[in-house]
């Protein structure tokens, strides 16, 4: 059985976290392939073009061969939600065993997700400790283990390990405040995806 590992974000853009993360992964788990995911409609979000987000994400990754980059979401209308991904690729890649990689604060949040409880046992979750103001790596556990106490009041079990990875304080968010402020994004994405937004003139104000 092939152990394979999905990373969903909106990718708004890339950056230096998103790629440590699913590195992290990589050499942490037995797992061949890290299958990045963009959402093509976020539900709760707003986003640039999802070309560009997905031409972003095919410059940063295209050096390692462990990565790939699905746009299995562009074939679905109304919102991408995870469930549906998850299902469609396990018809693609059957006899697979599933990993998902998740920052903290979206792991927070998975008991809400749109059919979550059925989600959450589909795959393995692999946890990115992430700054939500000041958390170390216990709270960051005591974090993941209240989830796992909510889904379990559900009678969904979960299985789950945090990512052994230096936190990073780089977000999307911040990339997209520093490019309208006009100030520099250098060393916070790879150099390429920064030559892009510059060329396609993103997230200025
Ligand atoms: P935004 O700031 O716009 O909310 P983001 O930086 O969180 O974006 P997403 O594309 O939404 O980026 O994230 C995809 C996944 O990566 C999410 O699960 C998110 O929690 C996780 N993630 C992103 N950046 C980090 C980081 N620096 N450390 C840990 N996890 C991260």
């Amino acid at each position: 059985m092939q152990q394979l590992a999905i990373f969903g974000g909106t990718f708004d853009p890339i950056h230096w976290g998103h790629l440590l993360i699913a590195e992290t992964a990589l050499h942490q788990v037995p797992i061949e392939k890290v299958i990045w995911m963009p959402s093509f409609y976020p539900p709760h979000k707003t986003a640039a073009l999802f070309e560009h987000r997905v031409a972003m994400l095919q410059i940063a990754t295209r050096e390692n061969p462990a990565f790939t980059v699905s746009q299995i979401e562009t074939k679905r209308s109304g919102n991408s939600y995870a469930i549906d991904t998850l299902i469609e690729l396990s018809a693609c890649y059957p006899n697979t065993h599933w990993y998902w990689i998740v920052g903290l604060d979206t792991f927070q949040t998975l008991p809400r997700w749109y059919r979550g409880e059925e989600l959450a046992q589909m795959c393995d979750w692999l946890i990115a400790p992430r700054l939500l103001g000041g958390e170390n790596i216990t709270q960051s556990e005591l974090i993941c283990k209240q989830v796992r106490q909510q889904l379990q009041k559900q009678s969904v079990t979960i299985h789950w390990q945090l990512l052994d990875t230096p936190l990073v304080g780089v977000s999307s968010s911040l990339i997209r405040k520093l490019c309208r402020d006009g100030k520099s994004i250098r060393y916070l994405v790879p150099e390429e995806v920064r030559s892009y937004m510059k060329f396609h003139e993103l997230y200025r104000r």
